[in-house]
């Protein structure tokens, strides 16, 4: 068999001794300083940033630029809509925000004190800045910079990948080892800090350049996990490897599954009570062969997916078992923190309440919970994402172009529907976790199949799944009467049946063919794309870059409104 050589992330099975796990803890919680000064301190180069655009901005008056000022205040501009509410958070909300900086003055009465708390700017549902809602930051109470900050200018050219800047801010040289800090930084192995500075400089870059999300500040019950971004200091010997700081340990499968060759990044994680480590480096991967065929993939409420030859991936089964443990190990957690912490009540309210522990609790059986929780959940996503590896791989296998629907969080929440009142709110509940589950299921599920299609040299497209679900395959005609049940599909106009999923598939599918990214319909609801012909034309799908278009909005209202020449086809050419 043919095979190519890729970089892949494997994770194995390791036991560590009571010495190594200890060193693990210390390590694990240390270096959670390590990332929280990182990123406070690129935090605060960003606001520098802003801070030197405010005083460059013509409309500054009044505030000299000796020094920069770590407290703002904020104010929100009234909207003229609606008065009432913003009048109320006018009073309550208060804060930085940075990535809008309106270099407006107003009138500087009223202005509460900010304490410089992090905060987005509001956004519309488009994405766009909400100029209603926007903030205004107003430089006020002038103090001199903490010293601690200033030192650190290096962090200011390299804001795109700031690793190695703080490479250089974590240096053992750097710090005094008789402060708290540098006893900190005194302690740690080298190997796992550059492991923690790279990960930060690449959540940053990755932030920048808009992939993910902002990175945020490490919790005490965040997962932990050790880095080490070398691949020199790991010696890997039969089923054994040796770790810096670590020292031996016992790889199960290590010699069998990855054999003796260099791994970079390698990383230690914990999951509840057990270890894992991952290995990232080349493998030898068989060549997927070409075959010819498109499929289609119709996402389902309650199946994972269907494709168009009518094969059905079931949802995993474990998430439901393992959520009714959860939800029982859940409730126990607060049954102990209901039981010792006393209540301490509003001044201003006496109805209200929060819950504050007791100082002398001694919390060993919370934590014996707490792990319990995490390495279940820790199993369900193992579970789920070995599921997933399985279909994604088939799948990818079995076609050379797969068409999916294009996944926005809008289109996969669907409305529950109406029940009586009290009803209501448990189904809603019931239906969002499900939900959820799947989602998170439904969404790596096209990751991976994404990434497996990239790395065999097949082609992957995302369509509109607006009313792929309603609109019948043979003759075009879309209507919500067409499904009466969950998994029937019948079709109003030729009489046309079948399984409802597999239909919305083979929709899916030909949209793709056809290099059309929305269906669009005429006013009696049939599909006004010319030419609604049998798919299998391969060149025509490659010749034409497809790409996902957004949300279909007001559906209901769209109907009959506007006249089918208006609804023109949006053909994906890029
Ligand atoms: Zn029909």
């Amino acid at each position: 068999m043919n095979t190519i050589t890729k970089v892949r992330k494997i994770e194995f099975k390791v036991t560590l001794d009571a010495q190594q796990r200890q060193v693990f803890e210390h390590h694990s919680r240390d270096l959670r300083f390590i990332w929280n000064t990182g990123l406070a301190c690129i935090q605060w180069r960003e606001w520098w940033e802003k801070w030197q655009q405010v005083l460059e901005s013509p409309d500054r008056v009044g505030y000299e630029p000796e020094t920069v000022p770590i407290n703002w205040a904020c104010n929100i501009v009234k909207s003229p809509k609606k008065k009432k509410k913003d009048e109320e958070s006018e009073k309550k909300v208060y804060a930085l925000a940075c990535d809008r900086v309106q270099y407006r003055l107003e009138k500087t009465t009223n202005l509460e004190l900010g304490t410089g708390e992090w905060t987005e700017p509001r956004k519309d549902r488009n994405g766009k800045i909400d100029e209603d809602h926007c903030w205004v930051a107003y430089p006020c109470k002038p103090e001199p910079v903490r010293e601690h900050w200033t030192e650190e200018p290096r962090l200011l050219l390299l804001m795109k990948n700031p690793y190695m800047a703080l490479r250089t801010m974590f240096a053992k040289k750097n710090w005094d080892p008789e402060t708290v800090e540098g006893k900190i930084i005194h302690g740690l192995n080298t190997a796992w800090v550059a492991g923690e500075c790279k990960a930060l400089g690449d959540a940053w870059s990755s932030y920048k350049s808009g992939v993910r999300k902002r990175p945020r500040f490490k919790k005490r019950h965040d997962r932990s996990n050790l880095i080490n971004p070398s691949s020199k200091q790991a010696k890997f010997s039969g089923n054994s490897l040796t770790l810096p700081g670590l020292g031996r340990v016992t790889v199960k499968g290590l010699q069998q599954r990855w054999g003796e060759k260099p791994a970079c990044p390698i990383a230690l994680i914990k999951e509840g009570d057990e270890f894992y480590l991952q290995l990232t480096g080349e493998l030898e991967i068989p060549v997927v062969r070409s075959n010819k065929v498109t499929i289609g993939i119709d996402p389902g409420s309650v199946r994972l997916a269907t494709t168009d030859n009518g094969a059905v991936i079931e949802a995993h089964k474990f998430g439901k078992q393992m959520t009714r443990r959860q939800k029982k190990l859940q409730a126990s957690i607060n049954r102990k923190l209901r039981l010792n912490s006393d209540r301490v009540y509003d001044e201003s309210d006496s109805s209200r309440f929060y819950l504050k522990p007791r100082k002398n609790w001694k919390r060993k059986n919370l934590q014996k919970v707490r792990t319990k929780l995490q390495k279940l959940s820790a199993k369900t996503a193992r579970q789920r994402r070995a599921y997933n590896h399985f279909h994604s791989t088939r799948i990818v296998q079995s076609a050379d172009v797969i068409i999916m629907e294009g996944l926005e969080l809008k289109n996969v929440t669907r409305a529950v529907k109406k029940g009586k009142s009290g009803e209501h709110n448990k189904r809603k509940a019931k239906a969002g976790l499900n939900r959820s589950l799947l989602d998170n299921a439904i969404g790596q599920f096209y990751g991976m199949i994404e990434q497996k299609a990239k790395d065999a040299g097949k082609v992957t497209a995302r369509v509109n799944p607006f009313r792929t679900s309603m609109t019948c395959n043979k003759c075009g005609f879309s209507d919500a009467k067409n499904r009466k049940t969950q998994a029937g599909f019948h079709c109003q106009k030729c009489g046309h049946s079948d399984n409802a999923d597999r239909n919305a598939a083979l929709n899916i599918k030909r949209m793709g063919v056809l290099g059309v990214t929305k269906l669009t319909f005429d006013n009696d609801w049939n599909i006004t794309v010319p030419g609604w012909i049998e798919p299998g034309d391969l060149v025509a799908l490659h010749s034409k870059g497809l790409k996902p278009v957004g949300t279909a909005k007001k559906r209901s209202k769209r109907a009959g409104k506007e006249h089918p020449s208006q609804l023109a086809l949006e053909i994906g050419s890029q």
